[in-house]
């Protein structure tokens, strides 16, 4: 799969911690975090940007294609190598020594291997945190590749919106290392060049270092199980929601009857707070949050929450048929239950989509109403972001369902609701999980000729090495 010749030179230049050959070693890299795995002739660990750039330009000269990984959490199938055994994956993991704070500017200049979970410790004991909040535990570079959303983007925005610089390395013949450090959060002098390798999957070049804005650690919170009257009540009571929190709201997250009882089911020990245990169609997990601690004679903030839910229970338009408070672990509980619960009622099919949020739950209704009959045999069990218009829109079929047997039934499926979120609904294919070989069939689809070519000038320009597992610009051009 790769010569002799390169393993040594490649050794050379990392050392045998840095050169991972045996496929015992190789199988956790090249097993993604749910649905993919391939073959790789190697695995690469340099632990310095400057070893990054050695690597690469090995291997651009040479012509070993190159697929970047981190926390190997991602869901499209954009970290993990094909099946050809031809691809050497670049890990990332040993990049994660640098940690510089700087308190006054609120920032953190950080190596791009670390690990989220990592950086937020480290961040805790100054009340700080990286506020990009999800299930998973990804490392910074990832997260940067894919522009991870999370929980909490209502109010803290994507990681796009927290990061203030990096250095790249560029898939050139030299390796080159591309400066665009700066500690700013403002700084207009021409063009933004860090965004180009933010959300575009280690295409244009390989994040080794960043510096990322903070925010304060909340120190007070508050959430609450909302039940709209309809679907249709579900963005008046997000908009009235709003309208009385203001910024003090940090998550607004919709989950479907079907995903809350599969979680009940999956781990029974999760309260289930509903009168008589009956789940009902669609539940909101509201969270308010301030940073500062509790202060004599302010009202609390659960007391806050529930004055907010008084004055929306007594509106003309009844947005809301019941809620509830509970303590926030309990709540988050089953809101991260509802991933493990879904996988575990069949064969999961996820759809990570997105759309101007006043058409969420139209087209969740489309689906379910038309599912029936185009798809029998298929559950519907969304849950998302919907404060910021974001839908993990799963569906699952029974482990024996004929279904299985038809090689034509996914394809057929993926197709159908793909173009009824994109064509029908004007939403996005890929709402928070960026591009891989998973989804590359639907951005070739769906993404204009003048763009692809674009694209394509851009990868000329920065990386034409062969790196990453995506295709940005036409098919015939790379
Ligand atoms: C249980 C679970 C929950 C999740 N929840 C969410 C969620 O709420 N929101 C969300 O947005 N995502 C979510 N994800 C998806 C995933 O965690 C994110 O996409 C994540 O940020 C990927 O980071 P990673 O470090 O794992 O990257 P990887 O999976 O290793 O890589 C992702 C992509 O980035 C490229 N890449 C990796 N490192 C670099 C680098 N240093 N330079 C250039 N390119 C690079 C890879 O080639 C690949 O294309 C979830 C995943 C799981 C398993």
């Amino acid at each position: 799969m790769i010569e002799q010749v390169h393993i040594d030179a490649l050794t050379g230049i990392l050392g045998d911690k840095g050169v991972v050959t045996r496929a015992e070693d190789r199988q956790a890299y090249e097993t993604g975090a749910r649905y993919d795995s391939g073959l790789a002739c190697v695995v690469l660990r340099p632990a310095t940007t400057a070893e990054v750039s050695a690597t690469i330009a090995y291997c651009v000269r040479h012509g070993i294609a190159l697929i970047p990984q981190s926390g190997n959490t991602g869901l499209v199938s954009g970290s993990t190598p094909d099946a050809s055994g031809t691809e050497a994956i670049l890990s990332l993991d040993r990049l994660a020594k640098a940690f510089e704070l700087d308190l006054d500017n609120r920032s953190v200049r950080v190596d791009a291997g670390l690990r989220l979970s990592d950086l937020n410790r480290r961040l805790e004991e100054h009340g700080l945190f990286f506020p990009i909040d999800l299930g998973a535990d990804p490392r910074i570079g990832g997260m940067i590749a894919t522009n991870t959303g999370g929980s909490r983007f209502l109010k803290y925005g994507d990681v796009r919106r927290n990061v203030l610089g990096m250095t790249v390395v560029l898939a050139d013949e030299d390796g080159t290392v591309l400066d665009l450090q700066c500690d700013l959060r403002k700084n207009n002098t021409g063009v933004d060049w860090k965004q180009l390798f933010v959300g575009t999957s280690g295409a244009f070049g390989v994040v080794t270092e960043c510096v990322l804005n903070l925010e304060r650690l909340p120190q007070q919170t508050a959430t609450a199980l909302l039940v709209p009257a309809s679907g249709a009540h579900v963005m008046p009571l997000l908009r009235a929601m709003e309208e009385r929190l203001g910024a003090y709201l940090s998550a607004f997250e919709g989950m479907s009857g079907n995903a809350v009882t599969a979680a009940f089911a999956h781990v029974p020990s999760l309260k289930n707070p509903f009168q008589g245990g009956h789940v009902p169609d669609y539940v909101i997990l509201a969270e308010i949050s301030r940073t500062w601690a509790p202060r004599e004679g302010e009202q609390s903030l659960d007391a806050v929450l529930e004055t907010v839910l008084a004055e929306v229970w007594e509106m003309e338009t009844a947005p809301l048929a019941d809620a509830l408070v509970g303590p926030p672990h309990e709540i988050w509980a089953l809101r991260h239950a509802l991933s493990e619960g879904v996988k575990h009622l069949g064969k999961l099919i996820a759809f990570d989509v997105s759309f101007r949020r006043g058409d969420i739950m139209a087209f969740c209704d489309h689906m379910k109403a038309e599912m029936p009959e185009k798809f029998p045999g298929v559950t519907v069990c969304d849950f998302g972001h919907i404060g910021d218009g974001g839908v993990h829109f799963n569906l699952v079929v029974a482990k024996d369902s004929p279904l299985l047997g038809d090689p034509t039934f996914e394809p057929r499926l993926r197709e159908w609701v793909f173009a009824v979120a994109v064509e029908t609904y004007h939403g996005s294919f890929s709402a928070e999980h960026a591009i891989g070989r998973r989804n590359q069939a639907y951005y070739d689809l769906y993404t204009n000729d003048k763009l692809k070519d674009m694209a394509a000038g851009l990868k000329t320009l920065t990386s034409p090495g062969k790196l990453g597992s995506v295709r940005f610009g036409p098919a015939r051009a790379e």
